[in-house]
């Protein structure tokens, strides 16, 4: 699904066929997650395929790879260019975008020097489908920003994001809705949340969540439709007396809750 026997992928300042790439046993980011990526998707337009908020993407791995102390010298404008070049090599025009830095062998809990970068495409539906969501709390809360940099996209940080999906999942569930170490609503697994309320719109403020830019897109959007967005911490059950709730993301884009736990929303 994700790559065929054509399949090219950009590694380490070439384009290459993905069957022909290895990688290393002895990465830190293996054993120890230390690594930063992305999820970007292009959409096909009119005038052709158009990387959806490509700098703001980058920029967000920059900063990632920085927090981390992970050597990445490209630019966002560079790594957009390499991003449209290697979805015409793939003749992708819809797709979903993954750039990856790993970094190299070194089992030293110091951050290797050695780093690579891969940038890998595929053709990609909504990640969390286009039915509304039956969603579960989670008995995970987000991490406590006090013990990684929440807003960084770093490798390790998804076995949170894992272990709350397998939990929803394995209870039937569609989706995970985590808290916060403050107990207050934090985000889905993988995309932020809005709740509306008399026409209102909410969304927890940044600090225990990652700032989604599909959310950032939505709050600007609102802005200028004249729609009431504020970004205020809201508890669980603040969100089971809400008219309705979505999540955003990347992956996800903008999907609908059916249900949280046993609350059905009206709207
Ligand atoms: N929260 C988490 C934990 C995520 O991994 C993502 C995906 N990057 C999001 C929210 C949504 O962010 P974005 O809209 O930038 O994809």
């Amino acid at each position: 699904m994700y790559y065929n026997e054509e399949t090219v992928i950009f590694y380490n300042g070439e384009f290459i066929k993905a069957k022909d790439a290895s990688a290393n046993l002895y990465s830190q980011s293996l054993h120890y997650g230390n690594g930063v990526f992305e999820g970007i998707r292009a959409y096909n337009t009119t005038e052709g395929a158009r990387v959806f908020k490509s700098y703001e993407h980058y920029k967000r791995l920059k900063f990632g790879a920085e927090v981390m102390n992970i050597q990445l010298n490209y630019s966002e404008e560079e790594l957009t260019q390499i991003t449209y070049e290697l979805l015409e090599r793939n003749g992708l025009k819809d797709a979903y975008i993954r750039p990856l830095v790993t970094t190299g062998a070194d089992m030293s809990l110091l951050t290797s020097k050695e780093t690579d970068l891969v940038i890998q495409c595929w053709e990609w539906g909504k990640y969390m489908g286009d039915k509304l969501l039956r969603v579960k709390t989670s008995s995970f809360q987000r991490p406590n920003p006090k013990s990684c940099f929440v807003e960084a996209k770093v490798t390790g940080h998804y076995t949170n994001s894992i272990l709350s999906t397998n939990e929803a999942k394995n209870n039937g569930y569609d989706e995970a809705l985590l808290l916060d170490i403050n107990g207050n609503v934090a985000e889905c697994s993988g995309a932020n949340v809005f709740m509306e309320k008399n026409g209102k719109l909410y969304t927890p403020p940044r600090g225990h969540i990652m700032a989604g830019i599909t959310r950032a897109t939505v709050m600007d959007l609102c802005k200028e439709e004249g729609i009431s967005v504020e970004e205020k911490h809201f508890t669980l059950e603040e969100l089971k007396q809400a008219d309705a709730c979505f999540f955003t993301g990347t992956a996800a884009e903008v999907v609908g809750l059916q249900s949280l736990d046993d609350y059905q929303f009206p709207l």
